[in-house]
Order: C-alpha cells, then structure tokens, then sequence
C-alpha cells in the first residue's frame, strides 16, 4: 500500500516537469576548498564534508573539512552530484540580455565565453563599459581619431611609444578591437598583444610581431589569442608577450611589424 503511494506521488512529479525549486543559497554547490562551482564526480569523506575533484588531487587523499583528517576520495557523494546536474542557473549576464542557463557547474565556462560580458572601454582615460556586442561601435564613434586600423590581409607597421602603454587597432571587418601594450621594467619593455572581441570569434586568431634594431631581428609568433575584458595598465603578462631589453631599445618609440592571422588549428 506505502510502496504504491510513492509510486504515484513519483508519477505525478514526472508528469509536472515544469516545477522548480529555489535555492536561496548557491555558494551550497560550491566547494568548499576552492570556492568554484561543485562538478561532477564530487567526493565525500566518511563526516560528509565535500571536495571537488580538481581540489581532490591537491589535498592527497586527506579530508580538508575543519577539524577532520579522515581519507577522501574513494567516496562519491552521489545525491549532490544529482543536485549540481538539476540545478539550472540563468547567466551572470541575464540583465544585460543574455537569455540562455546551464546547470550550475557549467555556467561558468560559458560566462567566458558570454557575448554580453561586460567589458571596458580600451582606452584608458574612458570610463565606458558595456557588452562585447557594443564596445567596438562605441570605441568606433568615441576615439576613432586616436587610432589605426589593422586587417587580416596585411601586416601593419605600428609605431609606439612605450610610455604611452596602450595603442589600439580597430578591424572594421569582423568588428575587433586589438590593443598593443607595453609595460616597462628594470630590465627592457614587454610588448603584447590582447583582443577585445565583440563577439566569440570564429576562428582563432594568433599575431606576429618582428621588429629590427642594429642589424638585430626579433620576432614573436603568439599562440591562439585570448579575449580579455579589460586592459590593465599593470599586470605584466605572464603569457604570450615579446620582450625588448634595454640594449635594443633606443628612444621611446618602438617600430614593429604586426600581422593578425586567422588559422584553424594549422596555420595558413
Ligand atoms: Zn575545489
Ligand atoms: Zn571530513
Ligand atoms: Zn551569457
Ligand atoms: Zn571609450
């Protein structure tokens, strides 16, 4: 008799698939070592305290909960792995018009990707933020006379100065916006190059820089670039950069030959 109540209380659940719950606290899907978002598989110690598998090969086995230094690891914690999979959160960007949600462990990796992240103006002195999908009309109507533009087709000259920091190219076929930076140290000047992407791009976009000084030739071929959010002035990048030392600077100006190439995978 009991066995048959739940069974049609279950059949009535499926049959209503459109009821949802709300959680008025998500940090309770995150790990509690990393602050990430809990995916699937989730481990459990034998107390009930959580981590997530990327943490898991950090912690050597041993439960990282307060107090407690029991084995974790061989223990999934099934009914929070069902948990993650059955929550759905709308994206962070939902306010500024991005409709779609995805179970909560794989919102972020889309986030990333989101064209309506927002981002900031690339000039240093503007204080505009807004989409991926605005930015480079915005950059166009704003500052359109303190820049150059660059193509696919063709390589650029780009003359520099590496006080100045930022210098921004604008390519009106995709719609892109490219920022070349410098950031001066002790010992020469770091030159990079990041993308402002009004959308996901296609293809993947890589760039060479060469430059000659004395008789020397210097050149960098990037790997697939990266879009960034905002352009820091500060942060020396620790990735893809091409790096002058002193004994080849001369002057503040530097003079180099950009290309921006599409490839897919294998270089063209
Ligand atoms: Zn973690
Ligand atoms: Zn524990
Ligand atoms: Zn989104
Ligand atoms: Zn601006």
């Amino acid at each position: 008799m009991v066995c048959k109540s739940i069974l049609s209380q279950k059949r009535q659940r499926t049959e209503n698939e459109t009821r949802s719950a709300k959680l008025s606290d998500l940090d309770v899907l995150d790990c509690p070592v990393c602050f990430e978002p809990l995916t699937v598989p989730t481990f459990q110690c034998d107390d009930g305290h959580l981590v997530c598998s990327l943490c898991l090969a950090k912690v050597s086995n041993k439960c990282p909960g307060p107090g407690c230094d029991l084995p974790i690891g061989n223990k999934r914690c099934i009914p929070m792995e069902k948990v993650i999979e059955a929550a759905f959160v709308p994206c962070r960007n939902a306010e500024f018009g991005c409709t779609n949600s995805f179970s909560y462990g794989k919102v972020s990796s889309h986030e990333k990707e989101c064209n309506y992240s927002q981002c900031s103006c690339p000039n240093l002195d503007c204080n505009y933020i807004g989409s991926y999908t605005s930015i480079y009309s915005h950059y166009i109507s704003s500052h359109l006379y303190e820049n150059m533009t660059c193509s696919f087709r063709s390589s650029a000259l780009v003359r520099i100065n590496i006080n100045e920091k930022v210098l921004v190219l604008y390519e009106d076929m995709e719609k892109l916006l490219f920022v070349v930076q410098c950031f001066r140290e002790k010992q020469g000047v770091y030159v990079t190059l990041r993308s402002i992407a009004s959308s996901t791009p296609k293809e993947k976009i890589s760039y060479w820089l060469s430059c000659n000084v004395d008789g020397h030739t210097l050149a960098y071929k990037s790997p697939e670039m990266k879009r960034f959010l905002e352009v820091s002035s500060h942060q020396i990048p620790e990735e893809s950069y091409i790096f002058f030392p002193n004994s080849l600077l001369c002057g503040e100006m530097l003079e180099m030959s950009l290309s921006i190439v599409i490839f897919d995978g294998e270089w063209l």
